[in-house]
């Protein structure tokens, strides 16, 4: 069944109109989804009894029910969430000091078979709906008292390779659910033609592009979109995306030891990036996945040097701040340990009885 959050209040005007009812109860009902969270039929007492029914007999009210959850010291909860059909997919909540971040995703599973992530081990099951996207940011804001100010499309998925939802779900988080578009990060491996595609858009999001290696040998090993779209072609797109835009664009490498973090790899990045306009590297020292045993988390020492060296080249680099957050190199980790324990994770006090999606 068809669920209304994933429409635009237009839509929305559409379906009241198609209900013979005047098109205001449809902005209602996109202002009582988006802004408040209504999540069950119940709640929803802006609209009379009986156009509840009538619209329940055609659509279900939103797609993510919270599966299971868990949660760290530091606040950050990961969720794992079931869509209609009952595949699975990750979100992450992460709070911060005077801003609230969740981490989600575009796809369930993903084709890009990148050699250090779990999720890439599973290959792609199919894409997310509009829907299926923007409802994990309102599921958990329902869920939590905290407003969310940013949203990272990080989570499963190659966002730029389900192109039309992520769009759609991009516009409806800014204009119905209040999110900045400055706040939106969208993160991709390098689909070098829909980056283009995106500079047209004219969006004033944050585009971040997972690197990972500055040569094409080690960045074929890593990430195999690269034969297709090799460096200086991505580096080509990333300069028309900043030209057109006038946006920073974030290069976001997972440090791994022996891999990609010693000193030559740190020369060649500073050298590449140093030609970059507008552009800063968020290295992440890599979590240790059952997926891929050789890759190993570098030293401190090793970290800090690689940070050195890039730095002279009068490039910005920061180190992200690691939250339990599903990370590059950590992405699909939730899912899978779920699955295998039989979904046996700690489940919140707190979202008790408060898990349901649509009522
Ligand atoms: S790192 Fe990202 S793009 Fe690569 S396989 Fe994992 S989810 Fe896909």
């Amino acid at each position: 069944m068809e669920t209304l959050v994933g429409h635009t209040i237009e839509e929305m005007e559409g379906i009241a109109k198609a209900l013979e009812v005047p098109a205001f109860r449809g902005r209602q009902l996109a202002a009582a989804l988006y802004g408040r969270q209504v999540r069950t039929w119940d709640a929803l007492t802006d609209l009379p009894r009986e156009l509840r029914g009538r619209l329940a007999e055609q659509y279900a009210l939103a797609p993510c029910h919270v599966r299971s959850s868990s949660a760290a010291p530091d606040g950050t909860v990961k969720y794992l969430l079931s869509l209609p059909d009952d595949e699975v997919i990750e979100s992450v909540f992460l709070p911060y000091p005077g801003r609230t971040s969740v981490c989600i995703s575009s796809q369930v599973g993903c084709p890009m078979a990148c050699s250090f992530c779990a999720t890439g081990t599973e290959g792609l099951a199919r894409n997310l709906s509009a829907g299926e996207i923007v409802d994990q940011v309102v599921q958990m804001q329902a869920l939590h008292s905290e407003r969310i100010t940013h949203v990272v499309l990080m989570g499963m998925g190659e966002p730029l390779l389900n192109y039309d939802s992520v769009l759609k779900a991009i516009r409806l988080l800014n204009n119905e659910v209040g999110i900045a578009m400055r706040h939106i990060t969208v993160s991709t491996v390098g689909v070098v033609p829909n980056i283009l595609k995106l500079a047209e858009e004219d969006l004033q999001l944050t585009l971040a592009v997972s690197l990972h290696a500055p040569n094409d040998t080690l960045r074929s090993e890593l990430v195999p979109l690269n034969n297709k779209y090799p460096i200086a072609r991505l580096m080509e797109a990333c300069r028309a995306y900043t030209d057109k835009t006038k946006r920073r664009i974030t290069f976001e490498y997972v440090l791994m030891s022996g891999v990609n973090d010693t000193e030559k790899e740190a020369h060649e990045l500073g050298r590449l990036l140093r030609a970059q306009p507008l552009s800063s590297v968020n290295v992440i020292p890599y979590n240790s996945t059952d997926v891929a045993p050789r890759y190993k988390r570098p030293t401190p020492e090793a970290a800090r040097r690689f940070q050195q060296i890039v730095t002279s080249y009068g490039v910005t680099i920061t180190q992200r701040q690691e939250r339990g957050h599903r990370i590059a190199a950590a992405c699909g980790q939730l899912k899978r340990s779920a699955l295998r324990a039989g979904s046996s994770m700690r489940p919140l006090p707190m979202l008790t009885g408060a898990s349901s999606g649509a009522g």
